[in-house]
């Protein structure tokens, strides 16, 4: 299943020909639930492994449009995580302080320590796609970019990050009753920014965007996913089995006891 969600690296995503409401091959969201809770047990033994072991470190990426899901997978895959090794970072459009410096500046002071896992909620792939799409910045500026974070996650997976990066892949028309729901429900108001309907009109252009960057920087070291995202229960479950995957592939080892402690009564 993780094999179908992968871009492989030197091909195209092809995102316009994935299908948004795919269910994983899974038989409907009861079964879907029941695995999601096999795979939050499994993550959190296999976090608590990493963060004892504390010598590896896994870097979530989570992209998608506006509605396509990203807070809602955060808020499944944390459940599964301890708390106590892990972080959720924002990234919303740069600060005056963050502009004084290279784009990456902002994205290496909060990558995770050995031993942590950390979720990226968007990424420094915004510095190719909106900065690209707003004409933040030349051409020139942006299309150089993927070069550079293709070198730079490749320094970070030899220094021991695991690197999974997640395009949430959302339907125009679910994105639409997401929107609207936004606009309808007073709890979900303030998440509205009339701006998104401006990137709403560009539905098509910025998943062209998006898939020529995920095209230029897939790679065997920090591989892209695309994840179905009209239903919520998929989006968790992809996910949820990319990191179980990831964590494993890393296989972290509990740290040797003290010489003695083994057999030791406590009085
Ligand atoms: P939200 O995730 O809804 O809170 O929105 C965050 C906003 O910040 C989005 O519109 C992003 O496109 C924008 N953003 C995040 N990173 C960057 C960046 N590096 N350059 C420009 N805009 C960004
Ligand atoms: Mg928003």
């Amino acid at each position: 299943m993780i094999e179908t969600l992968r871009v492989e690296p030197g091909k195209k995503a092809e995102i316009a020909h994935r299908d948004p409401a795919d269910t994983l091959g899974t038989d409907g969201k009861d079964a879907g639930k029941k695995r999601l809770e096999t795979l939050h047990e499994q993550l959190g033994l296999l976090h608590d492994r990493l963060y004892a072991e504390g010598r590896h470190s896994v870097l979530l990426v989570l992209q998608g449009l506006d509605a396509s899901g990203k807070d809602g997978v955060i808020r499944s895959v944390l459940t599964g995580l301890n708390p106590q090794g892990c972080r959720v970072v924002s990234f919303k459009a740069p600060s005056s302080t963050e502009l004084a410096h290279d784009y990456l500046w902002r994205v290496q002071a909060v990558l995770p320590a050995r031993g942590e896992i950390v979720i990226f909620n968007r990424s420094h792939y915004e510095d190719v796609v909106a900065v690209r799409m707003l004409e933040l910045a030349p051409e020139q500026v942006w299309k150089r970019r993927p070069d550079h974070i293709r070198e730079w996650e490749r320094m970070l997976s030899d220094e021991e990050t695991t690197i999974v990066k997640v395009f949430l892949n959302v339907s125009e028309d679910e994105q639409r009753r997401r929107l609207q729901e936004r606009v309808d429900d007073p709890e979900k108001r303030w998440k509205f920014r009339k701006d998104d309907l401006k990137v709403r009109q560009r539905f098509d252009e910025y998943v062209g965007a998006w898939e020529d960057v995920i095209n230029a920087t897939s790679s065997e070291w920090a591989p892209w996913y695309v994840v179905p995202a009209d239903h919520n229960w998929v989006k968790a479950l992809g996910v949820a089995e990319l990191l179980v995957d990831a964590l494993e592939r890393v296989d972290p080892k509990l740290p040797d006891p003290e010489p003695g402690v083994e057999g030791l009564e406590i009085t």
